[in-house]
């Protein structure tokens, strides 16, 4: 059987009623993903998975009362830790670190049965939008590999999009779930603020980021959401969000921001964009525009707020805990610059840097707070521009995937990916990729779907009725 070709959901129906195995499915991932090393997507397989997978065969054998996820083999990024097993985060600085905990979301998903499959690849820390900057080189695109996987992601995007695995984790502080997911024609969500726990995460700017799933269909990725949210006691920035789709409307309004209609008319695929729309129209919803007046801004704003999250986050990677240690140093103070001048990668030391200035004395009234001030009112003008629609839809990424090396040199360019995600981002509402059509060099579009706070079950909803129709007109599968 091609499992590559299961939905998450067929796979436990198929567990369950004992048509195939659970050692059967993780044996055939584990093969995939021998297969597909090239990819440089999922970068160890942990060594138990059969195991498990043969125990819950005989839970089954036995009658056991079973999980939502029973048998199904999930993915994570290299920066959950799931105890006894490795967490590098990408970084040379980190690659010897075992974790002694799991973080709350795999005990969440194993309380479900599900079987925690392997490490994917990501940029360093999270820190980058094309799955570049690790320790373990680039990752590559599903569908071309000499093209980006996305980031910071990638790996978890293109194990699902290349079928290494049936659905992994990413974490997402401004688009590292949605931008890859969006590259590889695959469905990735950042949920509202605070619906999953930052227990057992390395998260760099703890305001904005977000674990959740990247699955091949939208049922999945509600399906396991649902599964990892929820208040935790160890992470008091978490909320009771039930995420499940209740909601039976019809006739949606679709939002579409005034501010950056420039932007989006602009792009190389806004005829791709303009299809997007005659399907919700299609699909009989109504098309609005709506204001929020300084989403343009999001960018600068979170390019100033999470450096500085990163800055004070990282300070505990310091050659003492966690880290490995220069092997230089000939005192306390050398231990502290000598390692992590050599443990931290470029990008992740740009960001320190960056950080540390917004919230020197002097600069922090200028930049930090101003930004923190702006974070408020683009809060707020979201709040009033969901009065006058239900949701707000943009592409997900300025264009299709670049190429590998294409913009690594340049953070500028590599930041200004970001453009359409990080507004949900900075605002704290949730916000869906979909697939959508291909561009010219036949990789995958993808389109964001924003909504209030705590309303996942819309977007949902709105994605299913989409997925159901793009599918049968040809959409990307
Ligand atoms: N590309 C964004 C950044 O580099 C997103 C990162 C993320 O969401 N973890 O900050």
């Amino acid at each position: 059987m091609k499992f590559e070709d299961f939905s998450v959901i067929d796979l436990v129906e198929g567990i369950k009623n004992k048509v195939f195995t659970s050692e059967a499915v993780v044996k055939y991932f584990v093969q995939r993903c021998e297969q597909f090393k090239d990819l440089n997507a999922v970068i160890e397989v942990f060594d138990d998975v059969v195991e498990k997978a043969k125990t819950i065969d005989e839970r089954i054998a036995r009658g056991e009362k079973l999980g939502l996820l029973v048998g199904v083999p999930v993915a994570i990024k290299d920066n959950i830790a799931c105890k006894g097993k490795k967490m590098g985060c990408a970084s040379k600085f980190m690659q010897d670190y075992v974790s002694p905990y799991s973080a709350t979301i795999i005990k969440k998903l194993e309380a479900e049965d599900a079987i925690i499959f392997g490490r994917t690849n990501m940029d360093e820390f999270a820190m980058g939008g094309s799955c570049e900057k690790s320790c373990y080189g680039a990752c590559k695109n599903a569908f071309n590999s000499c093209k980006v996987a996305g980031g910071s992601s990638g790996g978890s995007a293109v194990a699902v999009a290349a079928g290494l695995c049936p659905a992994a984790i990413g974490t997402d502080t401004g688009g590292s779930v949605r931008q890859p997911a969006s590259f590889n024609g695959v469905v990735g969500i950042k949920p509202t603020y605070g619906t999953v726990s930052r227990f057992g995460l390395v998260a760099f700017a703890s305001s904005t980021d977000q674990a959740a799933p990247i699955t091949k269909t939208v049922e999945d990725n509600e399906l396991i959401l649902s599964i990892m949210s929820g208040k935790d006691i160890n992470d008091a920035t978490t909320i009771d969000n039930a995420v499940f789709d209740e909601v039976d409307k019809q006739a949606y309004k679709i939002g579409i921001c005034k501010q950056l209609k420039d932007e989006i008319e602009k792009l190389e695929y806004y005829d791709n964009f303009k299809k997007v729309l005659a399907q919700f129209e299609k699909l009989g919803c109504e098309i609005v525009e709506v204001d929020v007046p300084h989403i343009e801004h999001s960018l600068a704003c979170y390019y100033i707020v999470t450096p500085a999250e990163a800055a004070s986050n990282l300070a505990r990677f310091d050659g003492v805990k966690y880290t490995t240690r220069s092997q230089e140093a000939k005192n306390l103070e050398e231990v502290y610059v000598k390692s992590r001048s050599e443990g931290f990668g470029l990008e992740v030391k740009r960001r320190i840097i960056t950080g540390n200035f917004v919230l020197s004395s002097g600069f922090l009234d200028a930049y930090y707070k101003k930004a923190k001030r702006l974070q408020g009112l683009l809060k707020r003008e979201f709040e009033k521009a969901f009065e006058s629609c239900d949701v707000i839809l943009t592409p997900t990424t300025p264009g299709e995937a670049f190429d590998i090396g294409g913009k690594s040199q340049d953070p500028i360019a590599m930041y200004l990916e970001d453009v359409f995600t990080v507004p949900a981002s900075i605002a704290g509402i949730p916000a869906l990729n979909i697939p959508f059509g291909k561009g010219k060099n036949g990789l995958p579009l993808g389109y964001q779907l924003m909504g209030p706070e705590k309303r996942e079950d819309m977007l949902y909803d709105i994605a299913k009725m989409f997925e159901k129709q793009t599918k049968v007109e040809g959409g990307i599968q």
